[in-house]
């Protein structure tokens, strides 16, 4: 039967695929296609596996002192018998058999599947059963590290005959991954992986996770609530990255509308590349600098390919996240900001020191206090100034990257004039310690972000002290409209048009101008097709969005009128519902600026 699920639109485009449904505790197992002359391999693994915690428990069982608790005999009974069980061991060897799924990945899908069925008893012992099998796998998994894979580099999957959803026979099978929650770090670890679309119960629009999922440039859809839980493993989906909607089992005529759809969005990107090579200038020509958000060093590649003409903003603190506390050295990061910057070539990397916390734990589980707000919390630079030691390291690593090339530092969520000094002062030190140890380091040009209302307020103070501010619109508008960014249930608020969080964003633009400054956007609202002319109009010239957001914003520059937007961007400034303002057919929208694109109705907020 077919049902719709509806969400926040993060990552555009659209998805089909089957679903994958995987448990937040258990992403980090790798999920790969095997070849079919590896599947007895695969099988065999999870056999050893099986058979290692089979002998584990009987030994256990053997063992057992003749005073031991009753309950401790009946709980490695249940244990055994989980194992012993068909629909365990059938189902494993479906997903490796049918789906060339690696071993780890068939063993959690099963393990999904059975869970649902746990969770559907009545009886409450049998429920609580389902602990015991997550235990049992767990067991298997970690025996299975150990077991070497014969698997060689990971294979695109091949749909086997009878689908009947796809006309061509060799297309790979398609699938979309639906998961509660995924932290960050798990998306960082999807990157690379099989999946064509992504869906999330939980999540704002400009939660990390979603950040990522729109780095990967592959449809997403989060803030599903209940997704989860209503689809299936294996059920076939769309993912309407655009509209924000799920589709479950759809029926062949949706899945046509869909295919056309998906072929129009193909045919629109392979259009906008003609625009690669293309200067980012307006119509009066005024020259736009759009530069690349990357989350990793090896992103520099897209970057370049996409033609940004730098890096605004390097989140660095991917760099320091799901390590299990060890946190990277000196030289591991040196090594990374060098390879950012060499990828670059010869253009500008603008290196942002580490901002953890709030949604972007260390380490997945790593759960703060509860009755602590962490969006308002020991976050960013609050964090690196706590741990002087961790700050100093991450300073002399972006330091000695600037040999190579062209770097600026950036510095997150600076509110107070001590936290400016301070942060200037251990720099000062970075470099003294290199000078002691007589390492060679580069120039730096100084970054503030501009991300806490109060910093925007407070706009002579930052100009006094550093080259050039970016705003951060994500957290400007979290932190202006008391909204937390990750809350999928204040989500409607989140408002990048709130007249407030445009007259702190006309600001900031403003005082750099008057002094000189160079002033930048690296928040989402950079990034969004909707939004690029009323920036331009409050005179922004240079946008830091992810590579794959550039050549549409590109398109919006090159049709542009800056002289006829500066008015019109004043009015919506001054208006009482901006967000209607927007939309208006003003003087700006006559002859000749080309507005055949509409604004404001489809931006990704
Ligand atoms: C922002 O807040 O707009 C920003 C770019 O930083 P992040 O999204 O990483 O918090
Ligand atoms: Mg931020």
């Amino acid at each position: 039967m077919t049902f719709s699920i509806h969400g926040l639109p993060v990552a555009r485009g659209i998805a089909i695929g089957r679903a994958v449904l995987v448990g937040s505790s258990r992403v980090e197992v790798a999920h790969y296609f095997i070849t079919p002359d590896q599947v007895e391999a695969e099988i065999n693994r999870v056999r050893v596996g099986r058979n290692a915690v089979v002998d584990e428990l009987q030994r256990l069982q053997h063992d057992m002192p003749k005073d031991a608790p009753h309950e401790l005999a009946a709980l490695l009974d249940v244990h055994l018998m989980l194992l012993e069980d068909e629909t365990l061991t059938i189902g494993i060897k479906h997903w490796i058999t049918d789906r060339l799924y690696n071993a780890e990945w068939a063993l959690t899908t099963q393990l999904e599947i059975i869970s649902r069925q746990f969770d559907e008893m009545e009886d409450e012992y049998l429920r609580e059963r389902k602990a015991d099998l997550e235990q049992v796998v767990e067991r298997i998994l970690r025996y299975m590290k150990g077991v070497v894979s014969p698997v060689a580099p990971p294979a695109p999957a091949r749909r086997k005959s009878g689908e009947g959803l796809f006309p061509d026979e060799n297309l790979p099978v398609p699938l979309v991954l639906i998961a509660h929650d995924l932290s960050p770090a798990d998306m960082l670890q999807f990157k690379q992986s099989v999946f064509a679309g992504f869906v999330t119960d939980v999540g704002g629009k400009t939660s990390h996770t979603a950040i990522v999922a729109r780095s990967m440039d592959i449809p997403a859809v989060v803030g599903a609530r209940t997704a989860s839980q209503l689809v299936r493993q294996d059920d076939w989906v769309i993912i309407d990255g655009d509209a924000g909607v799920v589709i479950v089992d759809p029926s062949t005529i949706i899945l046509a509308e869909y295919g056309f759809k998906q072929r129009q969005g193909t045919l629109e990107r392979e259009r906008l590349v003609r625009l690669r090579h293309t200067p980012a200038i307006t119509l009066d020509g005024q020259k736009v600098e759009l530069l690349a958000n990357i989350e990793m060093p090896e992103d520099a590649g897209g970057a370049v390919e996409a033609g940004a003409l730098g890096v605004g903003l390097f989140r660095s603190e991917f760099l320091f996240m799901g390590r299990q506390g060890r946190l990277p050295d000196e030289e591991e990061q040196y090594q990374a900001y060098r390879r950012a910057v060499e990828g670059m070539q010869g253009m500008p990397v603008t290196i942002r020191t580490v901002d953890i916390g709030a949604d972007k734990p260390l380490d997945k589980g790593q759960k703060e206090d509860t009755h602590l707000n962490p969006a308002l919390g020991l976050r960013a630079i609050r964090w690196s100034l706590a741990d002087p030691a961790m700050f100093l390291t991450q300073l002399r690593a972006i330091l000695r990257a600037a040999v190579h090339g062209q770097v600026n530092l950036l510095i997150p969520m600076l509110a107070h004039g001590s936290e400016i000094r301070q942060t200037l002062s251990l720099l000062d030190f970075a470099r003294a310690e290199l000078d002691n140890r007589g390492t060679a380091y580069g120039p730096l040009k100084l970054g503030a972000m501009i991300e806490i209302p109060a910093a925007a307020l407070s706009l002579s103070l930052f100009l006094k002290y550093f080259d050039f501010l970016s705003v951060g619109t994500n957290d400007l508008i979290q932190y202006t409209l008391a909204i937390d960014r990750a809350d999928e249930s204040v989500a409607h608020l989140y408002d990048p048009l709130h007249p407030a969080v445009l007259r702190l964003l006309a600001d900031t633009i403003q005082a750099c101008h008057a002094q000189g400054k160079g002033v930048s956007v690296c928040g989402e609202m950079a990034g969004d097709v909707a939004m690029t002319r009323l920036l331009l109009g409050l005179g922004l010239r240079s946008f830091s969005m992810h590579p794959a957001q550039i050549l549409a914003v590109k398109q919006e520059v090159l049709r542009a009128d800056t002289s006829r937007l500066a008015p019109w961007a004043q009015g919506v400034l001054q208006s009482e519902d901006p967000s209607e303002a927007i939309n208006l057919p003003l003087s700006a929208r006559s002859e000749g600026v080309g507005w055949d694109s509409g604004m404001g109705p489809l931006s990704t907020y």
